[in-house]
């Protein structure tokens, strides 16, 4: 089985990919992230079968509707939600296949009315949304929450998993990334040890939390499931030449791409002087601008028109490619494989020199 644990640095936001045998689920994807997720499920070679939300979150806008939209993959969500969207409605019991295995579902209400967690087949992990969080838990003061509600759920259907049973949150504000059943039984300072339910309660009527930032946006998005309201889907990819986003966050295009549509681009070559006029030769109309001096040399670039940076393997201009997305380059590309794949697919070069 292929599992990751991805980040969303705004929102602290975990999203869970686990794959087998070619399918994927993505569990609490983030509206923003969905390019660096599609990314990764390419360079994994998965099929997205479903997107599992845990709740109707408060603090970010899934990205359920918009990988739908390009990956065709349900969109599931605990029916008493009653969202607008969903095309698969989650009940306690309930078993969610990918590949050769499955997660079953628990309802675990109490932070919202629609928590549900997610135990995978052999009871090894489990994925918590806010239900549980690492020596917490998620607030119960709106979204029909109730301390005793959430009190019930989790020690009725997580913490009476197995003691070695992984417990990875929809969240963690330190960085932390996952937990144990027997480690919050043991030290989960509201709802391990011999924290009854009086002191739960207790507990958690007496937050005073203010409402999370995003809520009055997040919750109305998340009850269509991420679908932007009126407004078209913003643009997944630029749409100055067809590019692929890598998993590493860098735009690339393809040699041929290239070749069809580089007229009008500026052609960075950031190799060395030597390298520029080798066996390899260059593109031809390419500036050669050495990675060690793009940044002192920046100003000579137009910042209007696309770049596409070169180097021999792609690996200089990738870092190129980051360096002037940074300096506030809004078009920028990588060509992938560099002048070695170029030369390969028997392109045309100069050898020129500068
Ligand atoms: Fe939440």
């Amino acid at each position: 089985m292929i599992f990751r644990q991805l980040f969303d640095p705004v929102s602290s936001t975990y999203t869970y990919l686990l794959g087998d045998s070619g399918e994927a689920l993505l569990i609490d994807s983030v509206y923003e992230q969905v390019p660096r997720d599609l990314a990764l499920l390419e360079e994994l070679g998965l099929r997205l079968f479903a997107t599992l939300d845990t709740h109707v979150h408060a603090d970010h806008v899934t990205g359920a509707w918009r990988l739908r939209q390009r990956c065709g993959s349900d969109i599931a969500l605990a029916a008493v939600v009653e969202a607008d969207g969903p095309t698969r409605l989650l009940r306690h019991g309930e078993r969610i296949d990918f590949g050769t295995r499955h997660l079953t579902v628990r309802a675990t209400p109490g932070h919202t009315n629609g928590c549900l967690t997610y135990v995978l087949d052999d009871q090894s992990m489990a994925f918590t949304g806010d239900s549980l969080l690492i020596r917490g838990c998620g607030r119960t003061d709106f979204q029909q929450g109730s301390p005793e509600q959430l009190f019930a759920s989790v020690r009725e259907q997580i913490l009476s998993l197995p003691d070695n049973c992984l417990l990875y949150p929809a969240h963690d504000y330190r960085g932390i990334t996952v937990t144990s059943v027997a480690e919050e039984r043991r030290f989960n300072p509201r709802l391990g040890g011999d924290v009854d339910i009086g002191d739960f309660t207790g507990y958690m009527n007496n937050l005073n939390l203010p409402h999370p930032k995003l809520m009055a946006v997040a919750v109305p998005a998340n009850l269509r499931c991420g679908k932007p309201e009126g407004g078209p889907d913003p643009a997944e990819t630029p749409d100055w030449a067809p590019l692929t986003l890598r998993f590493s966050g860098v735009w690339e295009i393809e040699p041929m791409a290239l070749l069809e549509h580089g007229a009008a681009f500026q052609i960075v070559d950031v190799r060395e002087a030597p390298e520029f006029i080798d066996r390899l030769g260059h593109l031809p109309g390419a500036r050669l601008v050495p990675l060690s001096q793009l940044m002192s040399r920046i100003d000579e670039l137009d910042r209007e028109r696309p770049v596409v940076a070169v180097c021999r393997s792609g690996v200089r201009s990738a870092q190129a490619s980051v360096l002037l997305s940074k300096a506030g380059f809004g078009k920028v590309a990588n060509l992938a494989g560099g002048m070695l794949r170029w030369k390969i697919e028997g392109l045309p070069v100069a050898s020129d020199s500068v």
